[in-house]
């Protein structure tokens, strides 16, 4: 009789746990465990502007800003990776002389808000400052470094980064440099891959235990990378091509050599990188974009550019990406390797923004949709920051110095 009770409730037991209250529910508990780190956030372009506040709640529909402690807390994000962003200019001692010192500036400014707010958040450099952190209730900032322009041709400079915290390097950004080939140099290819002096580089974040970040590099430097590097590499913000078809994206055969190599795929979600967006769209985001990187803008023009960003995602509404065409990218890398070679790297403040997430305190929409197709406690736990944490801990281990 108990049996037949059972397997008459079974179903209804069932569709409980589909509804969508359920899956919510089930969802933010999920996400309240799990150490959920997001590898790529271009917060610091915002903290080097006059005037913001890390430490203050901002309005996205206000003013556009996508990241800030608070919001941090309230969308259960455990721990960022400050992005210490220079776009490439040239390529000149005195040029290179100069990126190095505006790197410095930006070091000095994400330690000096974690110091001023030691209640909010503390520095992280290893897996367990950010399992000790997510106890306290206080956020992680990691540090990564966007482009290794500032490494001014000059390895010692790797080792004064690493003392100031820094735990990755993206080793080109749009445009070639004196380390790599990017994905998106108009001119092409220099190097073909790596530069000698990039082959170093790489030895030397090996020996130092610090990530080597193949975002935004060619495909040809990201399999010299493979070919050099003695522990696990990461992309920190990386979609797949096979779902939108842009160089700046990995391809099946980059992803399947990646997880070979024990590392891992931290999918963006800027929505030309997660959706193929039309001519006209890729354009006009393209030229707002790069009026957003500029950090003399004036209120005013802070205002402006939101505003024409606001339009413009309204013209082309039905183009742009939804979360669950985001989480396609989780999935698609899941199916291709494992649930151990993927994670999340939104760049947030840098261009990530799809349909159900406006800003980081949003991203329990991740969990959910998670949940929705049937992904474990476990799985989600690896996806948010497992798999990330396990390539920081292989790469410090690997370390010799
Ligand atoms: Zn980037």
């Amino acid at each position: 009789m108990k049996k037949l009770l059972l397997l008459l409730a079974l179903p209804l037991l069932s569709q409980a746990q589909t509804t969508p209250d359920a899956i919510k529910e089930k969802a933010a508990k999920i996400h309240e465990k799990a150490l959920t780190i997001d590898t790529h956030a271009d917060v610091p372009i915002n903290m080097m502007k006059e005037g913001f506040d890390v430490s203050v709640e901002h309005d996205y529909a206000k003013d556009g800003s996508q990241i800030d402690f608070p919001r941090m807390k309230k969308g259960g994000m455990d721990g960022m990776f400050f992005a210490v962003y220079l776009g490439q200019g040239k390529r000149s001692p005195e040029a290179n002389a100069e990126a190095k010192k505006k790197a410095l500036a930006i070091f000095d400014k994400i330690h000096e808000a974690v110091k001023l707010h030691p209640e909010m958040a503390g520095i992280a450099t290893t897996p367990k400052d950010a399992y000790r952190l997510q106890k306290e209730g206080k956020r992680a900032v990691f540090i990564g470094m966007e482009n290794g322009w500032p490494v001014n041709n000059d390895l010692a400079n790797l080792k004064l980064y690493y003392d100031l915290g820094l735990r990755y390097i993206t080793l080109s950004h749009s445009a070639n440099n004196d380390i790599a080939d990017s994905s998106t140099d108009p001119d092409g290819p220099e190097w073909n891959g790596l530069s000698p002096f990039g082959e170093q580089v790489v030895k030397e974040m090996n020996r130092l235990g610090m990530m080597v970040d193949i975002s935004h590099v060619s495909d040809s430097t990201f399999y010299d990378v493979i070919k050099l590097t003695k522990v696990p590499v990461i992309a920190s913000h990386s979609s797949c091509r096979a779902l939108c078809d842009v160089p700046r994206n990995m391809t099946d055969d980059m992803i399947k050599t990646l997880a070979k190599n024990g590392g891992v795929i931290q999918i963006n979600f800027v929505p030309g990188f997660v959706k193929k967006p039309s001519m006209q769209q890729e354009l006009s985001m393209k030229a707002i974009r790069l009026k957003l990187r500029q950090t003399d803008l004036s209120p005013e023009d802070k205002k402006a550019l939101f505003e024409e960003m606001k339009a413009n995602a309204k013209k082309y509404e039905s183009d742009m990406p939804t979360i669950q065409d985001a989480v396609n990218h989780i999935e698609h890398v899941i199916k291709l390797t494992s649930v151990d070679h993927v994670g999340i790297g939104m760049d947030l403040d840098g261009g990530g923004k799809v349909i159900g997430l406006d800003d980081v305190s949003d991203i329990g929409v991740i969990t959910e949709e998670l949940v929705r197709r049937g992904y474990s406690a476990k799985d989600i736990e690896k996806i948010w920051g497992g798999n990330i944490m396990r390539v920081l801990a292989a790469v410090e281990k690997g370390k010799s110095i």
